[in-house]
């Protein structure tokens, strides 16, 4: 609220200069000319405002000084003289900076073409139109998540996924503990899953939406939205690890810290400032896909050992089998931009690659889930006894 009163305060300042010329006008509201000007003064900031936007602030602005009297007027002398000292050319520029920033504090931006982003914001070419503008504004960020643009797709579904992982987590959690042979264990267990999966999804939501911020902000946020991912998979491993070699703890221990040192490294690789950028699309891909293809080397133990019959029902491998098929489609969808590589600018706003990677990840990890109860389920149907001869 105070900070309203303060954009308002700015916006008024801003007018009163910019009606210097006609100073002594009757207080009529502004002229339709000096709306024109306002307008021009507003067009050299580029794209980045709507122009009907600029004529609402004016409107409302002359409504409110409508009601003018004589001390007023003095006042109003008073401020344009005082305006006046200031050097021209440093005034006029913050004078366009304070409608720029009311303007994006109003959330009357409009998108813009690929072209005219800063290096910064340049991520994926096949995008032609609907980027958001730099807005170093959190609250003009986070108000985007309801307007259209290209990160709109990516930040719901993660949203959505966030919402969902996070309802899967705490009912996990509540579950009596009567459905666990270790109830303690188990959850803490499931936990790492969830957090993994919670964590990624919403560090990926967050960098989607204040992606545009500013070029810092951005670059932070890219470092943790890529951190989630190695969560995500380190946290999938812990349950299906747990659960695959519940009697063979030793085997258990050394894949579980294997996985960890593997994600470890991914998230200080993802730390280095280049990894982010466009050049690194692939090498994204292959970290990120390797991370997750480590769990082929316990995969084949767990196989040989209880054979394909087994493994395929006991150890639910169909489901994991599906779930990696999903990632991988994911990532390489993700690294190779399809669709909008063969249709530029056909997919900027819905079912570019990032989306349906996004999905992808969602439903992988929902998969995964799946499978991993269903682990659980079998070792408590066992009443989790490591009596059976050849069960890992
Ligand atoms: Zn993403």
């Amino acid at each position: 609220m105070h900070k309203d009163t303060d954009a308002q305060e700015l916006l008024h300042v801003g007018q009163m200069s910019s009606r210097k010329g006609s100073a002594t006008s009757q207080g009529n509201g502004l002229s339709s000319s000096s709306r024109d000007g306002d307008d021009l003064e507003l067009a050299e900031l580029g794209p980045l405002l709507e122009g009907k936007g600029a004529q609402g602030a004016s409107g409302s602005a002359s409504a409110k000084e409508q009601p003018c009297t004589a001390p007023q007027e003095e006042e109003e002398e008073e401020e344009v003289v005082r305006v006046l000292t200031l050097p021209l050319q440093a005034h006029h520029a913050m004078e366009k900076m304070e409608e720029f920033v009311y303007k994006v504090w109003e959330g009357r931006w409009r998108v813009i073409p690929y072209d005219v982003l800063p290096d910064w914001l340049k991520d994926n070419d096949y995008l032609l139109h609907g980027h958001r503008p730099p807005m170093p504004s959190f609250r003009a960020c986070f108000k985007s998540i309801f307007r259209i643009h290209t990160e709109t797709g990516n930040i719901w579904t993660h949203l959505l996924g966030f919402v969902l992982f996070l309802f899967l987590g705490i009912l996990t959690m509540l579950r009596p503990n009567m459905y666990f042979m270790a109830p303690l264990q188990e959850k803490v267990v499931f936990g790492m899953f969830f957090l993994g999966a919670v964590l990624c999804l919403s560090f990926s939501w967050l960098f989607h939406t204040v992606y545009c911020h500013s070029e810092k902000v951005s670059r932070t946020f890219s470092k943790l939205d890529y951190s989630g991912i190695a969560l995500l998979i380190m946290g999938s491993f812990v349950p299906w690890l747990y659960y695959s070699f519940y009697c063979s703890p030793q085997p258990r221990l050394i894949y579980l810290s294997i996985v960890c040192v593997l994600g470890i490294s991914a998230i200080i690789v993802a730390q280095w400032d280049r990894f982010a950028t466009p050049k690194h699309r692939q090498t994204r891909a292959g970290v990120f896909l390797g991370l997750g293809l480590s769990g082929v080397v316990p995969t084949m133990h767990f196989t040989i050992a209880e054979g394909f019959v087994k493994a395929t029902t006991v150890g639910q491998m169909g489901w994991f089998f599906l779930m990696a098929v999903m990632y991988i489609t994911g990532a390489g969808l993700y690294a190779a931009r399809i669709p909008e590589r063969f249709f530029p600018g056909k997919f900027d706003i819905w079912f570019q690659s990032h989306q349906i990677f996004h999905v992808l990840v969602v439903a992988a990890a929902f998969v995964h889930f799946y499978g991993v109860s269903n682990l659980q389920e079998f070792r408590y149907g066992l009443e989790g006894g490591c009596t059976d001869d050849s069960l890992l």
